[in-house]
């Protein structure tokens, strides 16, 4: 039987962990986490053996979960050692729904502000029939959306957590829809500095795990400010940006009018700003599930098409650039892009990460 551990005793034992300490307030809960701390972590899933024709078969679970069948296109990246097998793009893995574009709130930040088109629900009919669809899980998580008012909170997201029980908070800025609001994002340097991408050019550092208190905060803030590519123990905090979630995580979003679209960035028309210039982004309709099927719609080549050219990801890089009308929409770019283009998303550069 484990001994229950004393919280105050523990906690001092542990030079600045402040994190552990809200655990040791519950003795048990301390014990175990003493014990996680001392147990191997088993992090390889399974072995496999190589073929004689040097073959590598990739394991049915993983294969389904990648959603790869015979024909599928995987993306292999070789990285500092690793193999990586990316899922393949044109497989459908999360069905986004707007059961209804109405809202009883008035967030400041809500970007139904811009909106100039009716709101309504879903028809309950075609809402149970997609729910009836696919596999569900439930969890409860915090959205929080990130101002300059707000900063001084973030220290505060673990607390808030636990305390209403979800298991994980996503953090994003906010996708501004006035100037003023574009004066409250946390992100624009990081999007001209390419802070926390995988830019070449930067020298690579791989830092050991370390302590973060004041003693080593002046070094961790000059080396997180982005100006090399960082590591920790080899796992890089770079990340590739100019790269759509939406499209290599195979979702799809279907509106409360049953139309379908290929991502948060095109669910509904709306005005945004980026370096004061007032954009609007053109929603984009891929077909409507009250006359095709969503598969259909998904299957179909033109979004098949556009599923590849983000992919590819040869936009003009309007999210730093900033310098002509193009921007203003998303129907075209000095690439010789046509609409939609995504070179002005930030979602794609990831500071948006809603939902
Ligand atoms: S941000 Fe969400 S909760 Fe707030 S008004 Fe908009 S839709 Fe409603
Ligand atoms: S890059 Fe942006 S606009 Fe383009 S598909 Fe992704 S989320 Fe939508
Ligand atoms: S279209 Fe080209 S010139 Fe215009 S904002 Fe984008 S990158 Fe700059």
């Amino acid at each position: 039987m484990s001994k229950p551990v004393s919280g105050k005793k523990s906690g001092r034992s542990v030079p600045g962990g402040h994190r552990l300490l809200a655990y040791l307030g519950k003795g048990e809960r301390a014990a175990a986490v003493v014990q996680a701390l001392g147990r191997k972590k088993e992090a390889v899933e399974s072995r496999r053996r190589v073929r004689k024709d040097g073959s590598l078969v990739v394991p049915p679970s993983a294969a389904k979960r990648l959603g790869l069948v015979p024909g599928s296109l995987a993306d292999i990246r070789f990285d500092r050692g690793r193999l990586e097998v990316l899922p393949d793009i044109h497989s459908l893995a999360r069905v986004y729904v707007e059961p209804t574009s109405r809202c009883g709130l008035s967030c400041r930040t809500c970007l139904r502000n811009t909106w100039n088109e009716p709101t309504g629900d879903m028809d309950p009919v075609v809402f149970d029939r997609l729910n009836a669809q696919g596999p569900h899980h439930v969890e409860l998580g915090i959205a929080f959306v990130l101002l300059r008012r707000n900063l001084a909170d973030l220290k505060d997201l673990d607390k808030l957590a636990r305390t209403v029980g979800a298991r994980r908070v996503s953090v994003s800025h906010v996708l501004p829809y006035s100037p003023e609001m574009e004066k409250e994002m946390l992100c624009l340097q990081t999007l001209t500095l390419d802070t926390f991408t995988a830019a070449s050019g930067k020298t690579e550092i791989n830092l050991p795990r370390l302590d973060v208190n004041n003693t080593t905060k002046e070094a961790m803030f000059s080396l997180l400010q982005g100006f090399e590519n960082l590591s920790f123990m080899g796992n890089r905090l770079s990340v590739d940006a100019r790269r759509c979630r939406f499209i290599h995580d195979r979702c799809t979003f279907v509106r409360w009018d049953e139309k379908v679209t290929p991502c948060a960035g095109l669910l509904h028309t709306h005005r945004t700003y980026l370096y004061g210039l007032e954009r609007t982004i053109s929603a984009y309709i891929l077909g409507n599930i009250e006359s095709g099927d969503l598969f259909d719609i998904w299957n179909s080549p033109e979004y098949a098409r556009f599923r590849e050219k983000v992919r590819d990801f040869d936009f003009s890089p309007c999210h730093v650039c900033g310098g002509c009308t193009m921007l203003e929409k998303n129907e075209e770019d000095c690439y010789g892009n046509t609409y939609p283009v995504c070179g002005g998303c930030l979602w794609a550069q990831g500071v948006i990460q809603c939902p």
